[in-house]
């Protein structure tokens, strides 16, 4: 597999490049913020309110509720499902920090529990084996936007009196079937962090849900206990967790072109899966139904950290996602119930490649060939 053109060996390959869209956009993204500056509709207003009807057209729900993270979207979402003290809800371990922190935060127990050696996703099996009487609901993590079998958790949590929600961070543009990520659960939450698939200028986040009276329990708690239109009143103790307008604007432009910028980051993809060596490197697997939109291409090596500090040598920036389970965090070792074998053994192995709309075959195939020269070296050494 050698005669193609591959980068040079002095190129830096990032494992990201935020600025690469942001310029694509440039001239609609100053125009969106020019009109938001010279009309001073700082929070809340039309920007906001455009932008979340058209987040919520695009996951397929009736209402999306922008707030100012992904985190606050989790916490928010629990909080107005009334979950709180004395209630578990279950999670994967190998998730970012802002899910378990969301559930601790409003008072309940997180749940840790393993996932599918395959997928690194929770099943449906797993979450049933945890489920006990305390159980009040289940998040499930879209990690790197592979979608766990949504449609099974959907009925598993029906039966079983949880509440389903789902983490679609990692997600945006990923579907399970016909219905896009966000919109199987009671309620799914995202992040615009700037490195999401969708990444504002800045820190927000938003929830989407089928169900109005959760999506105003939701806007009430983000906006100060405010029930609509009365700005004076603060019914419950709330706080403020609202989507500023300038990063709305930010959004409304850049979701134009997620669909195009999720299907780039596919063809990337492709190109990994058909040059690294299936005999060294583990490819995650996608389930049949699932349709990824991908935000990070994440392999399993052994002797991960060698090949890593290898590959930086050769310019080539890689990420962990994440290097220590949530269980093992100071703050949650005291929920933490027992060994997370896949868990625990996958943080030792997986490694996020350079992964971003703009990436071209030519730096792909460069990190494809490191890759493969480097997994085949550790393994003799
Ligand atoms: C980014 C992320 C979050 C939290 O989002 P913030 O906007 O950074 O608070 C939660 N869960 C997952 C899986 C994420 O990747």
């Amino acid at each position: 597999m050698t005669p193609i053109h591959v980068a040079s060996a002095e190129e830096i390959i990032p494992l990201a490049d935020l600025g690469a869209m942001t310029a694509e956009a440039r001239h609609e993204l100053d125009a969106a913020w020019d009109d938001v500056v010279s009309r001073s509709v700082f929070v809340g207003g039309d920007p906001v309110a455009l932008f979340e009807e058209q987040w919520a057209r695009y996951c397929g729900t009736q209402f999306a509720v922008g707030v100012a993270n992904g985190t606050d979207a989790i916490e928010l979402i629990l909080r107005a499902l009334g979950i709180g003290p004395g209630d578990e809800v279950i999670v994967p371990a190998n998730t970012f920090v802002g899910t378990v922190e969301a559930v601790v935060l409003c008072g309940a127990i997180p749940r840790f529990v393993d996932v599918d050696d395959e997928t690194l996703l929770v099943t449906p099996e797993i979450v049933r084996a945890a489920i006990s009487e305390r159980t009040a609901a289940v998040i499930a993590v879209e990690l790197y936007g592979n979608m766990p079998r949504l449609d099974e958790l959907a009925v598993l949590a029906e039966a079983a009196h949880i509440a389903l929600i789902e983490d679609a961070a990692q997600a945006h543009g990923s579907a399970w079937a016909d219905k896009p990520a966000g919109s199987y659960g009671v309620a799914g939450c995202f992040s615009f962090y700037p490195g999401k698939n969708l990444g504002a200028f800045g820190d927000a986040g938003c929830v989407v849900t089928d169900d109005s009276t959760l999506a105003g329990a939701i806007r009430s708690l983000a906006n100060h206990g405010r029930p609509p239109d009365s700005p004076h009143v603060h019914s419950v103790l709330a706080r403020n967790s609202r989507l500023d307008a300038l990063q709305a604007s930010v959004l409304s432009v850049k979701m134009v072109r997620l669909d195009a910028w999720n299907a780039a980051r596919r063809k990337a993809v492709e190109i990994y899966l058909r040059w690294l060596r299936a005999d060294r490197v583990r490819i995650l697997t996608v389930e049949p139904s699932a349709r990824i939109a991908y935000h990070q291409h994440v392999v399993r090596v052994e002797e991960r950290d060698v090949v890593r500090e290898a590959l930086l040598e050769r310019g080539i920036q890689t990420g962990i996602h994440y290097p220590i389970p949530c269980h093992l965090q100071t703050p949650y070792q005291t929920f933490a119930t027992g060994r997370l074998p896949v868990v625990e053994r996958s943080a030792t192995e997986i490694l996020s490649l350079p992964l971003y709309p703009h990436i071209t075959q030519t730096q792909v195939l460069r990190v494809c060939e490191c890759v493969n020269e480097l997994v085949g070296e550790s393994a003799h050494e």
